[in-house]
């Protein structure tokens, strides 16, 4: 049966610039400001990981998005990490069709910047009833905690249906399974000497990024 709902290329376009005018509204995407990220480079573009969760409706309206996309494929776990990402991995599975369960792997430290994700053991079960899984993730930066929960996933015996999440940073970035997100939009970023906000004296905003909260660790 030909593919009826895909969208065209420019459908997706619009749909996509749509999505960032309504995080815009939510003060989470900001497009006028001067953070530098934690690599070290400076942007004037800046997703707020933790103001996208701030509005219950508009979170579940996300997760309605992404478990749609996906209604297709049956899943048994929506698997996630991280706070907000679980707030949203909760709203894709209470709208997913196949009744999912909703699980989370906790994060720790390991070394200096790196994060490793656990499955905490009370959920290996679940593996066992139906491991097929959906990845939900908020903001995409590397993608190196999608990686790991890929992992995490294989190493449970699961099968990786697809990954949903609220935004892709670049367009560049590909897993081994379908990546579906919400906004795909590769920001602007400057090595310090080169960058345009610097020339023009305007201050750099300390309060988030990597001078701030934890909003630049990498998902
Ligand atoms: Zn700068």
């Amino acid at each position: 049966m030909p593919n009826r709902e895909k969208a065209t290329p420019i459908d997706e376009a619009i749909l996509d610039r749509l999505n960032r005018g309504i995080l815009l509204r939510t003060g989470a995407y900001r497009t006028d400001d001067h953070v530098v990220l934690r690599s070290g480079r400076h942007t004037s573009e800046y997703v707020a990981k933790t103001l996208v969760t701030t509005e219950p409706t508009f979170t579940e309206g996300l997760g309605d998005i992404i478990a749609k996309h996906f209604s297709r494929f049956p899943v048994d776990l929506v698997l996630t990490t991280g706070y907000s990402a679980g707030l949203l991995g909760h709203c894709v599975a209470r709208a997913h069709p196949g009744r999912p369960r909703f699980i989370f792997a906790t994060k720790e430290r390991s070394g200096v910047a790196r994060t490793e994700v656990s499955l905490p053991p009370e959920y290996r079960a679940f593996f066992a009833e139906g491991g097929r899984v959906l990845i939900v993730e908020d903001i995409l930066t590397t993608g190196e905690t999608v990686g790991q929960l890929i992992r995490l996933a294989e190493s449970m015996g699961g099968q990786v249906v697809g990954i949903g999440a609220i935004w892709r940073r670049s367009s560049g970035m590909k897993f081994k399974y379908p990546l579906f997100t919400v906004v795909t939009h590769d920001v602007p970023t400057f090595a310090p000497e080169e960058c345009p906000l610097c020339r023009q004296g305007i201050p750099i905003n300390r309060t988030i990024g990597s001078g701030g909260s934890d909003d630049e660790s990498d998902e």
